[in-house]
């Protein structure tokens, strides 16, 4: 059965845009295929003091299950360099600069909680380019009348 993600893509360290492009590259080659994606766009850091990031939302197809699209995306993620993970320092989280960042923003529209992994993304909202990339798209996972 086919299952309906989206993801969000973020780089803010050496080269940005060949991060997304090799993301979006291994994303398609080993956990499914990438229906739509928005624009690359450039936000300021968020939650952290840091370069700048190069953003992307992309709806992709997969016949994997939320867990395992997560541990594919970490696979690629480790690949692609990234080596810090973010972690909770007297309760307030601390992000790193990082290659790639791929997180899963929906997953068929399901709710799931557990220490891996929060469906819908928890931070979606607060994050402007998110809302933009998800607009631009005609996504809007607030609102379950749209198109996906
Ligand atoms: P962030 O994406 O918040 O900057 P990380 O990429 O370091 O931070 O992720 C920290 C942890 O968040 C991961 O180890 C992963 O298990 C967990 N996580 C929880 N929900 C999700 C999700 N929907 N998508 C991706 N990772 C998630
Ligand atoms: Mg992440």
């Amino acid at each position: 059965m086919q299952h309906r993600a989206i993801i969000g893509l973020g780089s803010n360290k050496g080269d940005r845009e060949f991060y997304l492009q090799s993301a979006r590259f291994l994303i398609e080659k080993e956990l499914g295929s990438i229906l739509q994606r928005s624009s690359v766009i450039e936000t300021p850091s968020w939650g952290f003091d840091s370069d700048p990031f190069l953003n992307q939302v992309v709806v992709m197809e997969t016949s994997l299950g939320p867990l395992a699209l997560l541990d594919g995306l970490q696979s690629i993620e480790r690949r692609l360099g990234r080596t810090q993970k973010s972690y909770l320092k007297d309760g307030k989280p601390v992000y790193h600069a990082r290659t790639i960042d791929l997180d899963i923003l929906d997953y068929d529209r399901m709710r799931y909680h557990d220490e891996r992994l929060t469906l819908p993304h928890p931070h979606i909202a607060e994050r402007d380019f998110v809302l933009a990339s998800l607009n631009e798209l005609n996504l809007n996972l607030t609102n379950h009348e749209d198109t996906l």
